[in-house]
């Protein structure tokens, strides 16, 4: 057998710090190694496996759909397509959807449809207000709303126009506001900034604040979204609904998409021409999708996901009682953090994979957990056992 770390060490780029795991095989929690080591896979692709691996409806989907027509293009209907933004919006409340391939490229795209917005009805208004700790994507549009300066810096001059304010800072977002002003864009709950919550009435106040200066409120939901919070999109939780949606993670099962839904008023300025994807809504990736939102929309599935995660969070809530290296539990459903008294987060994610538990340190003081929403309760109570031996053992080196 090849050994794979070297290959990659020597074909790809390294841009990646990957943990020291070749994924060979995967099934709803569980996944395998190369060298047949078996794990609880508990980070799920980034918030992507909402069914966990291979999910049987996901494949059956999948296979029928590759064998029907896989790529269309968009000079053409297609029909996975145009059922999944009728799911989507009758889903929402919003109106009319937009399909691209990535989370980055739907907050691009609601960044250009703000910006187009903004040009027809606001007397050009462009600039959007971000947060600190926020994250939004890769490519220059989308890097440029990101208000982490370790992924900013290296590219600047980036795209003008975003004003990055205090994340759950009301009135810094109100002072940012001027008549230049198109939107105000957040995470309902921040991800990748460390599974950081809203302050109570946050969202609901930035909802009030964009409906009376007549902006609008764009949320980015491509972690939050299709029930990994509990609630099929996290805005459902405050019911403060937004005017631009953006998706992507787990909306396709593990098939690459992403998707904004916007009101109709809005969306209609992006007119023919206004922005395109060659592969967005792809037959494959939609079908995926729809065999995705039928499982999570299914009567009780996010009712049992609630209770699963209300589970998980009584069980790190006891090892937090009992190891004073964890200093919080936060999140929400399936998106939670494990916070940590130093910053060992990626010594407790070596130890808990040793024993075959796979998390993320999305900070160098937390630990993420971003289980499937259907993980058994059995796994559950194993994982939180693995992390908890894991925390014990940085505890206990820490100590020494
Ligand atoms: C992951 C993520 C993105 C970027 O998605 P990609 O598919 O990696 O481009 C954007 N916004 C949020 C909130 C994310 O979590």
């Amino acid at each position: 057998m090849p050994d794979w770390i070297a290959e990659e060490h020597r074909y790809l780029f390294q841009n990646y710090g990957r943990q020291p795991v070749v994924i060979e095989r995967g099934s709803g929690t569980r996944a395998w190694d190369t060298d047949g080591n078996e794990y609880l896979d508990f980070v799920g692709g980034v918030a992507v496996n909402v069914l966990g691996h291979s999910h049987p409806a996901v494949v059956r989907a999948i296979s029928e759909q590759a064998a029907r027509v896989i790529h269309t293009s968009n000079l053409f209907y297609s029909t996975p397509m145009i059922e999944l933004a009728r799911v989507l919006v009758e889903a929402s409340g919003l109106d009319r959807a937009f399909f691209c391939n990535s989370g980055t490229e739907a907050v691009e795209a609601a960044i250009k449809l703000a910006r187009r917005w903004g040009r027809d009805v606001r007397d050009g208004a462009f600039e959007i207000i971000t947060t600190t700790d926020s994250f939004h994507g890769r490519t220059m549009g989308s890097l440029s709303a990101t208000g982490n300066a370790r992924y900013r810096e290296p590219f600047e001059p980036l795209v003008p126009g975003f004003r990055i304010v205090p994340w759950n800072d009301l009135d810094a977002v109100r002072a940012a506001t001027s008549s230049q002003t198109a939107a105000v864009m957040v995470e309902p709950i921040q991800g990748e900034g460390g599974v950081n919550m809203p302050a109570p009435g946050y969202l609901a106040g930035l909802r009030d604040w964009c409906d009376r200066q007549g902006i609008l409120l764009i949320f980015d939901e491509v972690q939050t979204g299709i029930g990994r919070t509990g609630t099929l999109f996290a805005f459902q939780h405050d019911g403060v609904r937004p005017d631009v949606m953006a998706l992507a993670k787990g909306l396709a099962g593990g098939v690459p998409i992403g998707a904004i839904l916007a009101r109709d008023d809005i969306a209609a300025h992006f007119v023919k021409g206004d922005h395109g994807s060659t592969f967005g809504g792809n037959a494959l990736a939609a079908a995926a999708a729809l065999a995705t939102l039928r499982e999570v929309m299914a009567p009780g599935f996010l009712e049992t996901a609630r209770e699963r995660s209300q589970r998980l969070i009584d069980r790190l809530q006891a090892i937090e009682d009992r190891h004073p290296l964890v200093t919080g539990i936060r999140g929400r459903g399936m998106l939670l953090a494990v916070g940590l008294a130093r910053e060992c987060s990626a010594e407790v994610v070596d130890e808990a994979r040793r024993r075959g538990l796979l998390v993320n340190n999305v900070r160098p003081n937390a630990v993420r957990l971003m289980p499937p929403l259907n993980v058994s309760e059995d796994d559950i109570d194993r994982a939180a056992d693995i992390l908890e031996a894991a925390i014990a053992a940085v505890e206990g080196a820490g100590a020494k």
